[in-house]
C-alpha cells in the first residue's frame, strides 16, 4: 500500500493552526479527449481559455442569480472558516470555505465589478491567469459539495454551488476531471457508473437470488427489465458488485418480496448515481437523469424507488422534476421519487413487515448522515424525515443504537471525505484527511458505547469508509447500509398486515 499520511485522532475535533498551500500539489488527473468530446466539452484546453472562461462566468452570472448573490454578499465574517472537513483535516487555509470561494470571487471582482476593473490591487481582484487556474483545479476539486459550510453561514452562502460553477467553467475551457468524465461516459455507453454490461448484471442478480435462497429458504427475486412491474428500483451500481453495498441490495429485495410488491431493475437505468452534478453540468445531469424517466415509461411501472445513494437522492429529490418532469405517467398516490428508506418505513408502519431485532444483537449501531441526504434533500412527509426515517428503520431492526456527537450529525453531519467526485485514488491524501472529523466522532462512541457498526445510506460513504477506516485502525466491516440491518432482521414468510 502507498505510504499515506494519516492524521492523528484526538479526543475531540480540533481546529488546526493555519497553514497555506499544504495541499496545493494535490490535483485530480486531467480529463482526456475521449471522455471530454462525447460530453460536449473541448478535447483539450482551448487556446483562448482565459477569454472563454471569463465569458462563461459572465453567462453563468446571468443564468444563476444565486451565483452572483453568493459572490457579492460574503462579509468575510469567518463563521464558515472552521466548518469544512477538508480544512480541519488538511490545515490548508485554501480549504476554508470562505477562502475556496475567494478563488472565484477575486476573479469575479476583476472582470465584473467597477472597482476590480479600475483598482484591482485595492480590492484584491486577480487576473484569470495560469496561477489562478491552477488554484481552481486544485481547490475546487478539494470540495465535496457537501454544503456543511452553508449551514453555518449567516447569509446562507452555498459554497458547493460556487464549486459546481467553477467546475462547469473549467469543463467549458477543456480542463476537466478524468474520474468524473470517464464515469459519465460509461453511463452513456453501458448504462451504469461501473460499466457493468447487461449479461454480467443478470448473472449477479441470479447469483444473489441463489444466495438468498440458500441462506433463508425463500425464493426472493431480483428481476431485470420486467415490463409491467409496479416499481422501478434504481440503485447505485456499487450495490450490484461491491461490499458492503450488496448486502443492502439483498435487503431491498427482501422488503419487496415480503411486501408482495412486484418490482424490477432496469439494465439501461440501473444506475442511480448522477455525476453530472459533480462536474456542475446541467446538460449532463439532465441527460443522465432522463434514462431513468425513459426506463420508467418503457417498463410501464407505477412508481420509482431510489436505493441507498446520497447524491443520487439529492439529484432525484431536488432536481428530477425540473430536469425531466412532470412524472404524471406514474401513480399519483406515491411520491416521486421515493427513497428506499421511505418505502420500507411506510411498509413497516402499515404492519407489512416483521423484524427480529435480535438478529442484529452483535451490533451496537450508530448512524452517519450522508451530506447530500441531510442538507440537500428531504424524505417523507415531515421536515427532518431524512434524519428520522433511517433512524426509525435502524431502531426497528436493532436493539442497540446510539448517536454520535450532535455537532457531527443531522444537518451538521460531516462528509465522509469522498463525496462530490473526489472518490479517486489520486486524491487519497485528501480523502484520508477529510475523513478525520467523522472518524474522531466515531472513535468517541466506539470507546464510550462500544459501537461496532456505523449505518450508512450512501454508496460513496460505503466505498470511502471501507477503504479509509482501516488506515485509522478501524475494521472495514464497521460500516454497512441501513438495509443491511433490515436484511438481517426481516422475517421472510411472516404474517403480513395491510400492504
Ligand atoms: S461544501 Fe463542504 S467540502 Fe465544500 S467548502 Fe463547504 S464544507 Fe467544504
Ligand atoms: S460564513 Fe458566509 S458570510 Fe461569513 S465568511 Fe463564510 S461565506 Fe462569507
Amino acid at each position: 500500500m502507498a505510504d499515506y499520511s494519516v492524521p492523528e485522532i484526538q479526543e475531540d475535533i480540533q481546529t488546526p493552526s493555519l497553514a497555506v498551500g499544504t495541499m496545493e500539489h494535490l490535483k485530480p488527473y486531467p480529463a482526456i479527449e475521449k471522455h471530454m468530446v462525447p460530453l460536449g466539452f473541448p478535447d483539450k484546453r482551448v487556446d483562448n481559455w482565459q477569454e472563454k472562461g471569463i465569458e462563461k462566468l459572465g453567462e453563468m452570472l446571468k443564468k444563476y442569480r444565486s451565483l452572483q448573490v453568493y459572490l457579492d454578499i460574503c462579509v468575510k465574517c469567518g463563521a464558515c472558516a472552521d466548518k469544512c472537513h477538508y480544512y480541519l483535516g488538511t490545515k490548508d487555509a485554501n480549504n476554508m470555505p470562505v477562502q475556496r470561494a475567494e478563488l472565484m470571487r477575486s476573479v469575479y471582482r476583476r472582470y465584473f465589478t467597477p472597482a476590480g476593473k479600475l483598482f484591482p490591487g485595492v480590492v484584491r481582484a486577480v487576473d484569470f491567469d495560469e496561477e489562478a487556474l491552477s488554484k481552481w483545479v486544485t481547490y475546487f476539486h478539494q470540495c465535496s459539495q457537501c454544503r456543511r459550510c452553508s449551514v453555518f453561514c449567516p447569509y446562507g452562502i452555498d459554497t458547493a454551488e460556487i464549486t459546481m460553477a467553477a467546475r462547469e467553467i473549467m469543463d467549458a475551457i477543456g480542463v476537466g476531471h478524468k474520474y468524473s468524465t470517464e464515469i459519465i461516459c460509461k453511463v452513456h455507453d453501458v448504462g451504469n457508473n461501473l460499466g457493468i454490461p447487461k449479461p454480467a448484471l443478470k448473472g449477479t442478480l441470479e447469483f444473489l437470488e441463489g444466495d438468498i435462497l440458500e441462506n433463508t429458504g425463500h425464493e426472493v427475486r431480483l428481476p431485470l427489465d420486467e415490463e409491467g412491474a409496479d416499481v422501478l428500483l434504481v440503485a447505485p451500481s456499487a450495490d450490484f458488485f461491491s461490499e458492503p453495498h450488496i448486502q443492502s441490495l439483498m435487503g431491498y429485495a427482501k422488503v419487496f418480496h415480503q411486501a408482495g410488491i412486484r418490482y424490477t431493475i432496469s439494465s439501461i437505468g440501473a444506475e442511480a448515481a448522477n455525476f453530472g452534478m459533480f462536474i456542475g453540468s446541467f446538460a449532463q445531469k439532465q441527460k443522465i437523469a432522463k434514462r431513468i424517466a425513459d426506463q420508467a415509461r418503457a417498463l410501464k411501472v407505477k412508481r420509482i424507488v431510489v436505493g441507498e445513494c446520497g447524491h443520487a437522492w439529492r439529484v432525484a429529490y431536488s432536481f428530477w422534476n425540473t430536469l425531466n418532469g412532470p412524472f404524471d405517467f406514474l401513480d399519483p398516490r406515491y411520491p416521486v421519487p421515493q427513497h428506499i428508506c421511505e418505502f420500507t418505513y411506510d411498509l413497516l408502519q402499515r404492519g407489512a413487515l416483521t423484524m427480529d431485532k435480535e438478529a442484529n444483537d452483535q451490533y451496537v449501531v450508530t448512524m452517519h448522515d450522508s451530506c447530500n441526504v441531510a442538507r440537500a434533500s428531504r424524505m417523507g412527509e415531515k421536515p427532518g424525515g431524512q434524519f428520522e426515517i433511517p433512524r426509525a428503520l435502524i431502531r426497528a431492526a436493532c436493539n442497540h443504537y446510539v448517536e454520535m456527537d450532535p455537532e457531527t450529525t443531522h444537518e451538521k453531519t460531516f462528509c465522509c471525505g469522498g463525496g462530490g467526485g473526489v472518490l479517486t485514488d489520486e486524491l487519497m491524501d485528501l480523502r484520508i484527511a477529510g475523513a478525520m472529523p467523522r472518524v474522531t466522532a466515531l472513535k468517541q462512541v466506539m470507546k464510550k458505547d462500544k459501537v461496532n457498526f456505523m449505518a450508512l445510506i450512501c454508496a460513496i460513504c460505503k466505498a470511502q469508509f471501507t477503504k479509509i477506516l482501516p488506515m485509522y485502525h478501524i475494521p472495514m466491516e464497521t460500516v454497512g447500509g441501513v438495509h443491511q440491518l433490515v436484511s438481517n432482521a426481516i422475517q421472510l414468510g411472516a404474517k403480513k398486515g395491510i400492504v
